[in-house]
């Protein structure tokens, strides 16, 4: 292991949005981020990181693969011996209503969302488990708490996280692991790009700080549960919403 390095992040999803800010949140010389993605390019986010003073490595990884993700860790782990943070940030939305929702539509949400989650969750768990030191954050969504009409399969998946995170927080508390999610409302992201400015002004007008949110302001919340002012926090979900949901 390097000697400079003090601290392992691992982030899913790093290449783009909410993750890239993640990446980018935990800049800093003393902390080695490793971050994957599943189609796009890594390089920006690593470029990023790297002027901002910090090192970041993105590796092509589809965390719904249990052999993957395994490989993954095992990387890690060759380089810097520890993972002490690990950010399950990577996510999909396929929307539709109800009664139109084909099955794809249902398990690949189901498969990125929760079943990557435990993957990566299980596998880090036992690189923390062994060294008595972890912070799991997990990115759920304010419709994990609130629900929402068209997305039956992502709300599902996100409440999921919750409950997932407070079991784990629970199994692994007394090795001095924490898990806590955090819960976004409106970011302004790829995956929200599609809606209609209409839609997107009616949505600013119910949140009343009277914006959208930025990824930054999801990642400094990550950093915060990630650190040491944060050890005595777990089985929390932290919403980041301007008060849409409270
Ligand atoms: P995004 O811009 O669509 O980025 C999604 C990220 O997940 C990308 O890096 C993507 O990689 C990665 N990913 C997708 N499937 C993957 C897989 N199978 N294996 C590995 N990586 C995979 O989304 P975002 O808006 O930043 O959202 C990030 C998280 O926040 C998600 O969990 C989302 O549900 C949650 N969230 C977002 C909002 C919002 O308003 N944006 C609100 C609440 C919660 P590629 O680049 O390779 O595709």
């Amino acid at each position: 292991m390097s000697d400079q390095v003090r601290r392992t992040v691992v982030v899913t999803g790093g290449s783009r949005g909410i993750g890239r800010a993640i990446c980018l949140s935990f800049a800093d010389p003393d902390t080695k981020v490793f971050f994957n993605y599943s189609s796009t390019e890594a390089e920006e986010t690593e470029k990023l990181v790297a002027e901002a003073g910090g090192s970041a490595t993105g590796l092509r990884v589809d965390i719904t693969s249990e052999g993957e993700v395994k490989g993954f860790f095992e990387t890690i782990l060759g380089e810097t011996g520890q993972v002490d943070v690990l950010v399950n940030n990577a996510g999909i939305a396929r929307d539709g209503l109800l009664v139109r929702m084909k099955e794809k539509d249902w398990d690949d949400v189901m498969d990125v969302n929760l079943k990557g989650v435990f993957h990566c969750t299980k596998t880090a768990a036992k690189a923390m488990l062994k060294k008595r030191y972890g912070r799991i954050i997990n990115v759920s969504s304010v419709v994990g708490a609130t629900g929402n009409p068209g997305q039956a399969n992502y709300v599902a998946s996100k409440a999921g996280i919750i409950g997932f995170t407070k079991a784990v927080a629970r199994e692994l508390a007394s090795r001095n692991i924490t898990a806590n999610a955090v819960a976004p409302g409106f970011i302004e992201t790829d995956m929200t790009a599609f809606l209609p400015e209409n839609a997107k002004k009616v949505m600013i007008t119910n949140i009343p700080l009277r914006r959208a949110g930025t990824p930054e302001d999801v990642g400094a919340v990550v950093v915060f549960l990630a650190s040491e002012s944060a050890a005595y926090i777990t089985g929390q979900v932290i919403h980041v919403n301007g008060g849409m949901y409270m």
